[in-house]
């Protein structure tokens, strides 16, 4: 019997002996829960990002909630985000009482589209949640701009830009909040888990507060061996904190990230050698003055130029053992915000046009080089049959 060849699965993390030691340590060491290693990991991404502050926390879906409840959000509030997105951007505006506002994208970078914010903006909005897809870093100048301008807040989903920058500032020290993930495909991993960076000490104290029940400030500490300490709620808070298990792989990771990202940009390079005579659309050309750190490759697939439509497409790649992605189905297409907001197609034409023929190859630093010629040998044989 002919050998099943491995399949290439998407976002597949890569995982080094440092991250595994670490965590046997950590399961050694008794204390498991928040403690060290999760105010370590917090320090290291400050250090790498020039934030001033970083909270950790089990999610960056935790992190855009707590953010949204710190700039005071609230039932009655608009919120401009883009359609192209993970659900939770959206979701978490919901679970504050606000109401999402759509601004459509760039049909070139995907990201929000500045004139749209603008055209987007009422009495009632409070905050911009931009979203750097695959990576590659909104245009920030200008959302600022028009944020100071209507006095609004900035809250980045940077779940997929962790390292990315813009005019030379790294992603997390230029919005008012910042949220990072560090879910299992995300370019650093620690399972699940996310981190909120922010200049302002009024929203980290908060969050630290909020993420951990509501008690009162180094509440974690209370079973230390400083001895038992008394705390008080004063927020009916959450439980989002993120364990020094998680941390234990985040330190690593985070150490490794300019690896990954050479890797990335490898990988990145040989998917646009390879498919760039095929009658597909590749990622946009990169702007000079931001680094994109290659979180997805994405490919658009017409099919009346590539002759199989995208859900074809992926499929064909499936029957060659290697798994796809799709960023996204527009977020205003999904049930739940059709039938609440009465959203339907043509509502967001470049979001739509892109969520009908977006496809994600893998673009993992696990990757071999084998693997990448199998992708492109797949893709261009899907292409071209
Ligand atoms: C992954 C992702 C999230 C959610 O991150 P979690 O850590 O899983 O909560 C949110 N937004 C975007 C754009 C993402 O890619």
């Amino acid at each position: 019997m002919a050998k099943q060849k491995k399949y290439i699965v998407f976002g597949s993390p890569y995982i080094g002996r440092e991250e595994i030691d670490e965590m046997v340590r950590t399961l050694k060491s008794g204390w498991i829960g928040t403690g060290p290693k999760a105010a370590k990991f917090e320090q290291a991404v400050c250090d790498y990002t020039g934030a001033r502050y970083g909270l950790a926390l089990n999610s960056c879906t935790a992190g855009l909630h707590l953010s949204l409840l710190v700039c005071g959000i609230k039932p009655g509030d608009e919120v401009i985000t883009t359609p192209l997105t993970f659900c939770a951007t959206v979701n978490t505006i919901i679970h504050v009482g606000a109401t999402p506002v759509f601004a459509d994208v760039d049909p070139g970078s995907m990201n929000i589209d500045p004139k749209k914010i603008e055209q987007a903006i009422t009495k009632r909005t409070k905050a911009i949640v931009p979203v750097h897809l695959a990576g590659r870093p909104c245009e920030m100048d200008e959302i600022m701009r028009i944020a100071k301008k209507h006095n609004l807040f900035v809250i980045e989903d940077a779940a997929q830009a962790l390292g990315s920058a813009y005019n030379g500032r790294k992603i997390g020290s230029i919005g008012d909040l910042t949220c990072f993930s560090f879910y299992v495909t995300k370019n650093v991993i620690t399972g699940e888990g996310g981190m909120v960076t922010t200049a302002n000490k009024e929203f980290a104290d908060k969050i630290k507060i909020y993420a951990l029940h509501g008690m009162s400030k180094d509440a974690w500490k209370r079973f230390s061996d400083d001895g038992y300490k008394h705390y008080q709620v004063i927020f009916p808070g959450y439980k989002y904190n993120m364990t020094d298990m998680q941390a234990s792989i985040g330190i690593h990771q985070l150490k490794r990230i300019g690896q990954f990202d050479k890797k990335r940009q490898k990988i990145w390079n040989q998917y646009n050698a390879a498919f760039s005579g095929l009658p597909i659309g590749l990622p946009a050309p990169i702007d000079k003055n931001i680094y994109h750190n290659k979180h997805l490759y994405t490919l658009l697939i017409d099919k009346k130029r590539a002759g199989v439509s995208r859900d074809e497409f992926m499929r064909r790649l499936h029957e060659r053992g290697i798994g796809t992605g799709v960023h996204y189905i527009p977020v205003h297409l999904h049930q739940y915000y059709r039938e609440r907001f009465g959203y339907k197609p043509g509502d967001f034409p470049n979001a739509e046009y892109i969520g009908e023929r977006t496809v994600s190859l893998p673009l993992s630093a696990k990757l071999s080089q084998s693997d990448v010629n199998r992708i492109t040998r797949a893709v261009s044989e899907v292409i071209v049959d």
